[in-house]
């Protein structure tokens, strides 16, 4: 089985371990199937460049989640972390002191830096970062969604004057308090998907959106030209899960970034930014949005399930209730083509 997933960071990360999670547990039951390869495309709209280097955040978070060393408590960063060149760097007195950076951390990013200097593709320092977490051994391939250098930058109001500043410094700074005009991402026209990006949506069996923000994690990825195109034209079923429970994101500031778009806080807000693409869904069991399908032309398919993943065990089961829901509306799709 082949399965493709978009991700953000944190969200995209631990519904990605529980399906792993999950699939271990399946091919225990059901000997004989063939491993499941798994290919996971990852927003860089994050990537910021910090003293000099190059810091991908949210496919960092994916290896380290994956690999086993990421920070639980926290969700990103390594677990273990000392900080000595953060207090280094501060005592110099240089900037920005708001990103915290630990050393286990830093070496990422010297380490990609380094390669990127050398005129590496992003996607290849992807692709060595991937083997030191052991990301191969687990069948998964992890891939930016670009190798063109793209960055978020938010539109914010102050003093009655518009300005664009990072993501990162709208989100972790400024805690998303600023209200968000519109977000900006710079290079992403002129941005190219990464090589076997497109090919892993239109070739695979499934296609797994995680409950990563709609907005600056899935938004970005669809954003690259040809990835929602690829999504609009793929025989796989597009099955997704809600990053809001009880009208409110998980973790993080979801809400911020939908207001700022104009859509509404809900699952079925969510939902429409997929509309033309998705065929499965979903969302809390009290999420008022009704179950099966919204009207009897939409290819939308609505199921509650307990969507928290307070451990490992809950995300392998709500990742297992999206690929069994992607898998049924797929024989579902091959009986109408038989028939
Ligand atoms: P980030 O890049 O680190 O912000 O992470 P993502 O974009 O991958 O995921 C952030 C989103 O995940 C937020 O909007 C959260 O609401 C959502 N999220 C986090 N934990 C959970 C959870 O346990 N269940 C669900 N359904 N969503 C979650
Ligand atoms: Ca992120």
């Amino acid at each position: 089985m082949r399965i493709t997933a978009l991700a953000g960071g944190v969200g995209g990360a631990r519904f990605l371990r529980g399906l792993l999670r999950h699939l271990e547990h399946r091919s225990a039951t059901a000997s004989g199937e063939a491993p499941t390869r798994i290919t996971v495309i990852g927003n860089t709209g994050d990537d910021i460049t910090l003293f000099g280097l190059r810091v991908c955040p949210d496919i960092d978070t994916i290896l380290y989640t994956l690999g086993g060393g990421v920070h639980e408590g926290q969700g990103w960063g390594r677990a273990d972390e000392t900080h000595s060149l953060a207090t280094e760097l501060a005592a110099l007195g240089a900037t920005p002191q708001w990103f915290t950076l630990g050393d286990k951390d830093f070496a990422t990013h010297v380490y990609r830096s380094q390669l990127l200097g050398r005129g590496m593709p992003l996607s290849q320092v992807v692709s060595r970062l991937s083997a030191r977490w052991g990301l191969p051994d687990l069948g998964v391939t992890l891939l930016p969604m670009t190798d063109t250098p793209v960055e978020t930058h938010v539109v914010v109001e102050e003093d009655g004057e518009q300005r664009a500043i990072h993501f990162q410094e709208w989100w972790v700074r400024h805690q998303a308090a600023l209200p968000a005009e519109r977000f900006v991402v710079a290079g992403l026209d002129q941005a190219t998907a990464a090589p076997g990006v497109l090919d892993a949506i239109r070739e695979t069996d499934v296609v797994l959106l995680p409950p990563s923000n709609p907005v600056v994690s899935i938004g970005i990825i669809l954003g690259v030209p040809g990835v929602r195109d690829a999504l609009r034209g793929t025989r796989a079923p597009v099955v997704g899960v809600s990053p809001l429970v009880g009208g409110r994101p998980v973790r993080g500031h979801a809400d911020a970034c939908l207001r700022a778009i104009g859509v509404e806080e809900s699952s079925a807000g969510v939902a429409g930014l997929y509309e033309d693409f998705l065929d499965g869904w979903l969302v809390d069991e009290q999420d008022p949005m009704p179950a099966g399908r919204p009207s009897a032309r939409s290819r939308l398919e609505v199921e509650h399930r307990p969507l928290l993943m307070s451990s490992v065990d809950a995300a392998a089961d709500l990742a297992g209730a999206a690929l069994d829901l992607g898998l049924r509306l797929r024989e579902d799709r091959a009986s109408r083509v038989t028939a």
